[in-house]
């Protein structure tokens, strides 16, 4: 059974959820460079496109937006109650990807992080962990 699209103004209010996520990648942004972290922005020609990524360094950052990347336990994970199947579809396939696009990483000897929009607490502390060489998930 194929799951529906949902009607214009779920998709109007979700891209207004999504343009949100923008604050947590400046504060992730500016956190690196006061650590001195050089970096690329939407890196496209590695998996996933990271938010932030340094090739010769190998790490890469995921800024995931806590509804569209479907935070486990999270506040902000909530499902739309109208077309119910279509974002539980959509949120798992989101989640799919996400971990494969780790796994490809990882591979490549990547050290990868995912800050989440409802962690800003916890950027810095994550973002000094990966420059350090430490791989940290979720
Ligand atoms: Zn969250």
């Amino acid at each position: 059974m194929k799951a529906r699209r949902p009607d214009p103004e779920t998709s109007a209010r979700m891209a207004r959820v999504r343009r949100k996520g923008t604050k947590i990648e400046t504060m992730v942004s500016t956190v690196l460079r006061d650590l001195g972290a050089h970096y690329r922005k939407n890196v496209k020609t590695l998996p996933g496109s990271p938010d932030f990524a340094n090739r010769s360094k190998r790490w890469a950052v995921f800024v995931n937006g806590c509804f569209w990347h479907h935070h486990k336990g999270c506040a902000r994970a909530t499902i739309p109650k109208s077309n119910r199947d279509f974002w539980v579809a959509k949120f798992r396939d989101n989640r799919r990807r996400d971990a494969r696009n780790t796994a490809r990483l990882l591979r490549a000897g990547y050290r990868v992080i995912v800050v989440w929009e409802c962690q800003e607490d916890q950027i810095r502390g994550k973002l000094t962990k990966i420059l350090e060489a430490r791989s940290v998930d979720a």
